[in-house]
């Protein structure tokens, strides 16, 4: 019975360990799992499940992101761990970035303040992070730090995945390459960080939300696909991300 005891704690424990969440949208949207999210105001935006369109079989999560900021509207989870997180997901846009600024993850953060935000967007047409408390970018937004990001390709998805380490670190990935302008924490050797480090930031979030912001009139239409949010690198890997049904998932 002690084996057995042991073994009920280690599969309690298990959830919060690991915190894997992770959806390819072929069983619909399970508004439990993935729930709406826009603070403050909600005024034009939209999420619908698409099933004309998909990373994976035939669903996927569509975003219609109206123009500024209460143009705003997520679907996210707050099942994240509470050490290393990694978050892969299938993007497709619709349009190229601009040159204002937009945000298409958000993520609240502890460390920025109540209500205040981590964000991955886009700005000078290229992926960056930004927070809210202090609209600080990673990286610089200089020709040199521009250049050490990518663009997010428009009009076929592409998998897009971040680790945020409790020691302030980021990392971020595009169809697998890393990308050295979004990197940042204490390994990171980014010389177009110094903006983000500043005053040694280590990040906290406490939920992932995937949507649309924009704070001048920019509009876009992203998919969201093959969804993976956990305390290990997921990759690219094949289209479906659900595990076979045998696995130890959703445990209560
Ligand atoms: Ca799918």
């Amino acid at each position: 019975m002690v084996h057995y005891t042991a073994l009920i704690a280690a599969l309690a424990a298990l959830p919060s360990a690991l915190a894997q969440i992770s959806d390819d949208f072929e069983g619909g949207w399970d508004q439990s799992k993935w729930t709406t999210y826009a603070p403050d105001c909600n005024q034009g935006g939209s999420i619908s499940l698409d099933t004309s369109t998909a990373h994976s079989g035939r669903n996927s999560m569509r975003v219609n992101g109206a123009g500024g900021y209460c143009g705003h509207i997520f679907f996210g989870t707050s099942a994240v761990p509470s050490g290393d997180i990694y978050v892969r997901a299938w993007i497709k846009a619709s349009k190229a970035f601009t040159a204002s600024h937009v945000t298409f993850i958000t993520m609240p953060d502890s460390t920025l303040g109540t209500n205040k935000h981590l964000r991955i967007g886009g700005q000078s047409n290229i992926l960056m992070y930004n927070r809210e408390s202090d609209d600080a970018t990673l990286p610089d937004l200089s020709p040199q730090g521009i250049a050490a990001s990518s663009p997010l390709p428009a009009g076929d998805f592409q998998c897009f995945e971040y680790h945020l380490g409790t020691d302030g670190t980021i990392e971020t990935w595009l169809n697998g390459n890393a990308i050295s302008g979004l990197r940042a924490g204490p390994s990171a050797n980014n010389p177009y960080g110094s903006q983000w480090e500043r005053g040694s930031y280590k990040q906290r979030i406490s939920a992932v939300y995937f949507g649309w912001e924009s704070y001048g009139g920019d509009t876009n239409t992203f998919w969201y696909d093959d969804v993976a949010v956990g305390s290990t690198r997921v990759g690219c890997g094949s289209g479906s991300t659900n595990p076979p049904p045998a696995a130890p998932r959703d445990l209560p």
